[in-house]
């Protein structure tokens, strides 16, 4: 596997802003914080939460999660996925990966960032929830942003200026909001159970039931004894109802609930605005930057990070990674607009069409390079753009 440098060189000819302020201290925000901080920036991070004690989420990821990082986080990983077996109603396949998928604990990932922000310089400020930027004075067009915050109980209002701001506030983003993206989400609710007798701790399974869900559901194992059971749905009442079902059907008692909400992407969204001059950036859950076919945002929030340090930086290649991670990410999109056409039958189908050389395609290419693996499946199978196209022209058709 390739690990990227930790470090992100400057260019030699960029004028260092003085103050970034990143605002969210979770995944994307952290690693923004400490890219940028080990580059000798003055970055503060601000935290709407009172202290850094997020709760508790387990994650799946691809193996490109060290590559994005620089490093292993080896203190997070949980567990590791070999295969990963799909089910529709009348169809099945088990899919087998060269590189292992990491179960990771979030929790864990945000803790080992803060280390490395602080470790690096960075200062964490809790407590402190951004609600807008105020007006720059008139005589001064030019002067350091003027953010605006409020403590946990919406009180003490309280002003802080920088130069460049990361907007890593998650789904809800109020910095999104204050430079007019207009964020949406899904729902995604997941239980802790005991490992089902029978299923393997090395294979995720995924049932698609379009009746219930446009998503799907996952068993994903955390270790020998435990798993999560869960879906992905429009609202957090629907998500509750079907995943009470679901356990019932499979016989599963829930030890724990994790449930949260997820950004929905738009295509081509852009992940900064120049407010007074200054630029804002947009990482993680706040620019969308999520993969709509399995509603993972971890890595490619973190990829996000990357590209608003590289661009802080003045890093020449940062406009080159940006369209690459756009491009990735409005592909992920494009699939889950056909896929939410699909119905039983297609998903029926869909499966019957994974022969091997779509299986070597998907073996090799992870979630996260869907970019480099699109053209080569419907050469390894040319009956799915048939399927794709069917499912489309169906929607066209009226009755
Ligand atoms: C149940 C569940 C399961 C999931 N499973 C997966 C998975 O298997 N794989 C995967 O890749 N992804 C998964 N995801 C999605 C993934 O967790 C998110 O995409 C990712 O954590 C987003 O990280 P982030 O840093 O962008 O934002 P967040 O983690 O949402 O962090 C935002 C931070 O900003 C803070 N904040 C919010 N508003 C303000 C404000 N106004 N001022 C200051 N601070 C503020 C918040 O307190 C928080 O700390 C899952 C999500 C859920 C809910």
């Amino acid at each position: 596997m390739t690990v990227m440098p930790f470090v992100l060189s400057p260019s030699n000819h960029f004028p260092f802003p003085g103050q970034v302020a990143v605002i969210g201290a979770s995944s994307a925000g952290l690693f923004a914080a400490a890219l940028l901080a080990q580059e000798g920036l003055s970055v503060r991070v601000y935290e709407a939460s009172p202290d850094l004690d997020p709760l508790p989420r387990t994650l799946i990821v691809t193996s490109r999660l060290p590559e994005v990082l620089g490093f292993l986080p080896a203190e997070a990983v949980l567990n590791q996925v070999q295969h990963i077996e799909l089910f529709s109603s009348g169809a099945s396949v088990r899919l087998s990966l060269r590189k292992p998928d990491l179960i990771v604990e979030r929790e864990r990932v945000i803790r080992l960032l803060a280390e490395r922000a602080r470790q690096a310089g960075a200062e964490i400020v809790c407590g402190q929830r951004f609600i807008g930027f105020d007006a720059l004075p008139a005589d001064a067009p030019r002067s350091p942003l003027r953010l605006r915050f409020v403590d946990g109980a919406g009180d003490h209002p309280r002003q802080e200026q920088a130069d460049v701001v990361i907007g890593a506030d998650g789904v809800h983003s109020q910095v999104a909001q204050a430079v007019r993206v207009q964020p949406s989400s899904v729902a995604l609710l997941q239980a802790q159970v005991v490992l089902p007798p029978g299923a393997d701790p090395h294979t995720v399974r995924v049932w698609f039931m379009p009746g219930d869900t446009r998503f799907f559901y996952w068993l994903i194992p955390q270790s020998g004894q435990r798993a999560v059971v869960g879906l992905i749905a429009d609202d957090v009442a629907q998500a509750r109802d079907r995943l009470a079902r679901f356990l019932n059907a499979h016989g599963l008692e829930p030890l724990q609930v994790q449930a949260g909400a997820v950004a929905v992407r738009r295509f081509s969204s852009r992940p900064w605005a120049t407010v007074g001059g200054r630029r804002v950036y947009l990482v993680g859950d706040a620019a969308g930057q999520v993969k709509m076919t399995t509603v993972g945002g971890l890595v490619t929030g973190l990829r996000g990070a990357r590209v608003a340090a590289a661009a802080v930086l003045g890093h020449s290649g940062w406009r080159s990674e940006q369209r690459e991670l756009q491009r990735e990410l409005d592909l992920h999109l494009l699939l889950r607009l056909i896929l939410d056409r699909f119905r039983d039958a297609d998903y029926d189908q869909l499966l019957g069409l994974l022969n091997r050389r779509t299986q070597d395609v998907l073996a090799t290419r992870s979630r996260d390079e869907l970019a480099r693996a699109f053209w080569s499946l419907p050469f390894a199978q040319p009956h799915l753009l048939l399927l794709a196209a069917r499912v489309l022209l169906r929607q066209l058709r009226p009755g």
